[in-house]
């Protein structure tokens, strides 16, 4: 049913490498050894992707080196997994995939390329990962701002948790978000002994405070579901996640709040969130729950302050328990954020509501979207609806210092995307320390060059003005955590 192709496509560095035949229809993915999930591709099945991507030099060398090198052979190994369907997933009002929107652009590029040989490939995953692990080799670290604002993204963790670190603090990453496990499957193998001691090791060696590191949750979790029996379930992925977090000594979770799926009021599936939380607290030692806002359709839950201050009330160790703001998320739900005045003041309405205290964390997106478009759509920084002040205010709050702020916004698999926002976004600051005039237009051409490049399109943009001379940031304690 679902098939693997190989081909190659030596003429051209590319980001493209895999066509994929789904019950006859075809689908694109992108460079990188990361778990993907290609929703949709045709019938009801999720089919969830492992791509190894590599040229035939490059075999052994693993995951990083071949998103640096853009290799031309592609290897792909894909399982289906038909019967794990989120229940929180509504038609209309799905988180905006990344998988989905490459597809989407990178579908002129179905065209050009050429499969040299289609076959049906064995999955020999569990290979391809050991020697994913083996061969990540240590990045090319990136100097890190010295900032109290702790920027980031949400990077891969394929291969192992332990990889993530490695994918920050290549694009100069102060802060960052990966995921614990599968976020599509209910069940995932546990950590293994290595992968925790590795990941700490990392952490310690590439100086990254636990308490900026930002896990988000599966997508499956609905922990609002009126169904006790579908609310168990994604009770344990819940607890498996935190627990998972403790294992790796990480501070915070992130998770979303989940949908009524339409069965109950929401008050009612609020309380069934809080009542999840509390039972977790008491599961597990240290870990805060972080619940994030959302954009707003249909019966998903968290788009008003309200919501949040609902959920926080019923939880009963407010120490352990504390809200992620999207900016996309915000926008899409109606708070408009984009003047300072309306920023302020969308602020001061979550002060009052649900109480700054709270604010743990953010999630950095622009907008494919308008105001109130309820809709969950992430654009690169300046590229959307929401525009580079809304970030500019946020990276000139003093109220926002010591916390994750993470980017989500399409890398098209190529983290120089974040690396060049996380620029951008530094800029601010530097901008407003020095009291400077802000040139937008040049600020968003960075990002839209940077895109431009990720997607094919154009020259790859030379390094922004942002960045420091090599060997800089060596002797620098970043101050990210010292709360
Ligand atoms: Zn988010
Ligand atoms: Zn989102």
């Amino acid at each position: 049913m679902l098939r693997a192709a190989t081909f190659t496509r030596p003429s051209r560095p590319l980001r493209l490498v895999a066509v994929l035949s789904f019950s006859g229809r075809y689908s694109i993915m992108s460079t990188s050894t990361r778990r993907k999930s290609l929703k949709q591709l045709g019938g009801d099945a999720t089919a969830v992707v492992t791509a190894a991507v590599t040229t035939a030099t490059e075999v052994e060398k693993g995951a990083r080196k071949v998103s640096t090198t853009r290799a031309a052979l592609a290897v792909v190994k894909v399982e289906v997994n038909e019967d794990e369907e989120s229940d929180l997933t509504e038609p209309e009002e799905e988180e905006d995939e990344k998988p989905k929107k490459k597809t989407k652009r990178a579908a002129g590029k179905a065209a050009k390329a050429k499969p040299v040989k289609t076959e049906d490939e064995p999955p020999k995953e569990k290979k391809t990962k050991a020697k994913a692990k083996k061969g990540m080799e240590e990045p090319e670290v990136k100097d890190r701002v010295k900032s109290d604002m702790c920027v980031g993204a949400h990077v891969s963790a394929a291969g192992g948790v332990e990889n993530a670190v490695l994918n920050a603090a290549s694009i100069g990453a102060n802060a960052f978000a990966l995921f614990l496990k599968s976020q599509r499957k209910w069940t995932s193998p546990p950590l293994t002994e290595d992968s925790i001691s590795l990941f700490k090791a990392r952490m310690t060696k590439y100086g990254y405070d636990t308490g900026m590191v930002l896990p988000h949750g599966s997508y499956l979790i609905n922990l609002g579901n009126p169904d006790a029996g579908k609310r168990e379930k994604a009770y344990e992925c819940f607890l498996d996640d935190l627990q998972r977090c403790e294992q790796l000594g990480i501070k915070l979770y992130n998770f979303h709040p989940g949908s009524t799926v339409g069965g109950a009021p929401l008050e009612e599936c609020l309380a069934h969130v809080a009542e999840s939380i509390n039972r977790a607290h008491k599961a597990t030692s240290h870990v805060c729950i972080v619940i994030e806002n959302m954009a707003g359709a249909g019966n998903v839950m968290g788009c008003r302050f309200s919501d949040l201050a609902t959920m926080i009330n019923l939880v009963e160790d407010k120490s352990r328990v504390g809200v992620c703001l999207d900016t996309c998320h915000l926008f899409a739900s109606g708070y408009d954020i984009r003047d300072k005045t309306a920023y302020q003041a969308t602020m001061e309405e979550f002060d009052k509501v649900v109480g700054l205290r709270y604010l743990k964390a953010w999630h950095l997106n622009d907008s494919k979207t308008p105001l109130n478009s309820k809709k969950d759509r992430h654009e690169n920084l300046g590229l959307g609806h929401i525009g580079l002040p809304t970030f500019s205010h946020i990276m000139t709050d003093p109220r926002l210092a010591h916390m994750p702020m993470v980017l989500e916004t399409p890398s098209f698999e190529q983290q120089e995307v974040w690396g060049r926002e996380i620029d951008v976004l530094y800029s601010f600051e530097r901008d407003h320390k020095a009291k400077a005039t802000v040139y937008w237009d040049g600020k968003v051409n960075q990002v839209r060059e940077i895109v431009k490049w990720a997607e094919g399109k154009g020259k790859k943009p030379s390094k922004a003005g942002a960045k420091r001379k090599k060997g800089d940031a060596e002797d620098d304690e970043h101050e990210c955590g010292s709360d």
